[in-house]
């Protein structure tokens, strides 16, 4: 149904991110693509100042080695990339860039400081110039 769907996946919550590769993969055509990606999120000045200068370094190894995991685990095909900034951007940009045509996202449990979908889901369905599927 898809060519190129981009499947952004929490290092904390790979659970989630399990999920989302699954149906990523049962929505996508033969000869079609899944971009893995994990955005490590900014830190503002003031705290990285106080921070160990390979924070960053070891986040991004992390992360690399976390969905590269997920993909043994799965056994599913899909590009791994990794970017730096604010999630909900980084995943938008991401997606314009790769020209996909479906972002799969996971939804969090209904709390009520955050009641339908958590931020990051919320400003991706918001702002996508192509289809969304929040995962509950
Ligand atoms: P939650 O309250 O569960 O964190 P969010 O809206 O922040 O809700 O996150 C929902 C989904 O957004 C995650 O399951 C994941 O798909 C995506 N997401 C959130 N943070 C990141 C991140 N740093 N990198 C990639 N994807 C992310």
């Amino acid at each position: 149904m898809y060519k190129k769907i981009i499947v952004p996946v929490d290092c904390g919550a790979l659970d989630k991110g399990e999920k989302i590769l699954q149906k990523a993969s049962s929505l996508l055509d033969a000869g079609g693509e899944i971009i893995l990606l994990t955005v490590i999120e900014d830190m503002p000045g003031y705290l990285a100042i106080d921070l160990p200068v390979d924070i960053i370094e070891n986040a991004v190894n992390d992360g690399k080695g976390k969905l590269a995991s997920l993909k043994q685990k799965t056994g599913i095909e899909a590009r791994v990339e990794l970017r730096s900034g604010a999630p909900a951007r980084e995943i938008l940009a991401a997606a314009g860039e790769h020209g996909a045509d479906l972002i799969i996202i996971a939804s969090h449990v209904p709390d009520i400081g955050n009641y339908f979908i958590g931020a990051t889901a919320d400003r991706v369905v918001r702002h996508s110039k192509c289809s969304v599927l929040v995962d509950r």
